[in-house]
């Protein structure tokens, strides 16, 4: 575990192992945290909140350490990448990038968190003017983090950046597939920056560890990010310790292609929305909503251009799709592939192991057609390559189809006609819609769901304002108290 600056041992003997997807060798092992290790993170996140060292730290101070965090990760992208690549699968290729553009993240909320205008002054109409009023920014406290596995580093950035810049402190529990990179992230901040011990702590371990951090009664805050089902248990225990929570959860978006579009484009972007990351992105396109007049055109295309994809090491640079990240959720893709065929949809490419591929962790890039929005495939999260093909009428009929689903994290529509996108820009319940586009975040712009899909926000100034809570400070210059009787609420 990393704790108050520095490695330490957990309190019990558990190990969790952690194996490389590709070819399921085992290549790390770390503590499984107890309810004991999350006690002593949390009093050492609530000393460093209390200590002057981070307690006083002005907002410019702030920045200086969140761009010296930016400055190690630039410096460590490759060892970070390849410590990701290790844990969950994904492409090196992409978890390059994704290093190379993580320090923005922390560099966009040093920058903002000197702009938070604590202090605004509100003119209330009182007492003649002689009340003064202004607000206050302040963190809450102690953040209790928890992450999943799709993208471990890019995920702790969501929470850790912004809650650092709003100037709390924070315990993460990294989901037991990918506990290495935060392990040696927090390292490496702790080698080459500033950040006073105890202000940023792992503790690693199964789910129970993830509960005992969401039931600890010293944490103030939680950000999790994980499945609706398991999103929902942290918001009741937190309903019931009445914790500020924020919840990015998961999706089932619409990808929607209209005739008028470019499908050449298009059709990209349905390769985009699913196969990427081998289909384990929270963002991921999973419903396919093709008018009839292109269906046929868009499935054989699709058809053709996922049976070309290129499985294998995802360490090799022409490697286009690797495994998913581990045996567990190569049955649960495998389930949902099945339930798919039993409930009547048809396969147009995939459904299968691939015969050539190591390991036990390799699926085809899947194709579902003559799917109904009613059916498995097109209502549960799948979290695996697999499109499901729906087929739709007219612009109605797939706002309806889009729309009707528990989930709201991403939409996007493939078109060229502008006042058709604005209509479904308008209509749809998502937290992202792309127009002719698909899986693009950015720091400065902010990323959640809509019902299902999670509570609050993570990026942009949206994503600080989930670390400060609001003070509102009424100082009294008239010298005359009032009537006591009476709320003065005019
Ligand atoms: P899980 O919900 O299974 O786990 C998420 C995290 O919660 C893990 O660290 C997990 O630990 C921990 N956890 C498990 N049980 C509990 C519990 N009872 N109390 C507290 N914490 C617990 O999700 P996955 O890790 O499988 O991630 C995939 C999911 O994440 C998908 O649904 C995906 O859509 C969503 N996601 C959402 C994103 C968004 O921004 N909206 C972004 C990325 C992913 P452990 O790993 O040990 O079980």
């Amino acid at each position: 575990m990393f704790v108050d600056g520095r490695f330490r041992a957990s309190s019990g003997d558990d190990r969790i192992d952690v194996s490389f997807p590709y070819d399921g060798t085992v290549w790390a092992t770390v503590p499984d945290g107890t309810a004991a290790d999350v006690d002593t993170a949390v009093g050492v996140a609530r000393a460093a909140f209390e200590s002057d060292a981070w307690g006083d730290a002005k907002p410019s101070d702030r920045r200086v350490i969140l761009n010296q965090i930016a400055d190690t990760i630039d410096a460590n992208t490759r060892e970070l990448a390849e410590l990701e690549t290790l844990q969950n699968g994904k492409l090196l290729r992409e978890m390059e990038q994704q290093m190379e553009a993580l320090g923005e993240w922390y560099r966009y909320y040093g920058r903002i968190c000197e702009e938070v205008e604590s202090g605004r002054t509100i003119p209330v109409d009182k007492k003649d003017g002689q009340m003064f009023n202004y607000v206050r920014h302040e963190p809450y406290g102690v953040v209790g983090a928890i992450t999943a596995w799709n993208s471990p580093l890019l995920l702790t950035a969501w929470k850790f950046a912004p809650a650092l810049a709003a100037g709390n402190t924070v315990v993460q529990k990294p989901s037991e597939e990918t506990p290495v990179s935060a392990l040696r992230f927090a390292e490496l901040v702790y080698e080459h920056t500033d950040l006073p011990p105890g202000v940023y702590n792992v503790v690693p371990g199964y789910g129970h560890t993830g509960a005992a951090l969401t039931a600890h009664p010293d944490v103030d805050k939680l950000a999790f990010t994980g499945s609706t089902a398991v999103g929902r248990e942290v918001a009741k225990t937190a309903g019931e310790n009445l914790t500020k929570v924020s919840l990015e959860l998961g999706g089932k978006s619409p990808n929607v292609i209209f005739p008028d579009a470019d499908l050449n484009d298009a059709v990209n972007g349905v390769m985009k929305g699913i196969f990427a990351a081998t289909g384990q992105t929270c963002m991921a396109g999973s419903r396919v909503l093709v008018h009839e007049d292109v269906h046929e055109e868009v499935v054989a295309r699709l058809t053709e251009k996922a049976s070309d994809i290129k499985l294998g090491d995802p360490r090799d640079p022409e490697t286009e799709m690797g495994p998913v990240a581990f045996r567990g959720q190569w049955e649960t893709v495998h389930e949902y592939v099945q339930s798919g065929l039993a409930e009547g949809a048809t396969i147009t490419v995939g459904g299968e192991m691939p015969a050539d591929q190591p390991g036990e962790c390799f699926i085809q890039p899947t194709v579902f057609v003559d799917v109904e929005n009613d059916m498995t495939v097109a209502r549960e999260e799948i979290f695996g390559p697999v499109a499901s093909v729906i087929s739709f009428e007219d612009e109605a009929a797939a706002l309806d189809i889009a729309n009707d689903t528990e989930f709201g994290l991403a939409a996007a529509i493939w078109t060229r006609d502008m006042d058709r996108a604005n209509r479904f820009v308008e209509t749809v319940q998502a937290g992202t819609v792309w127009v002719n586009e698909y899986r693009l975040i950015a720091p400065n712009s902010p990323f959640g769901g809509y019902k299902a899909s999670g509570l609050g926000r993570e990026n942009g100034r949206e994503g600080l304002e989930e670390y400060y809570q609001t003070k509102s400070v009424w100082y009294n210059h008239a010298g005359e108290v009032g009537d006591p009787f009476v709320l003065d609420a005019e």
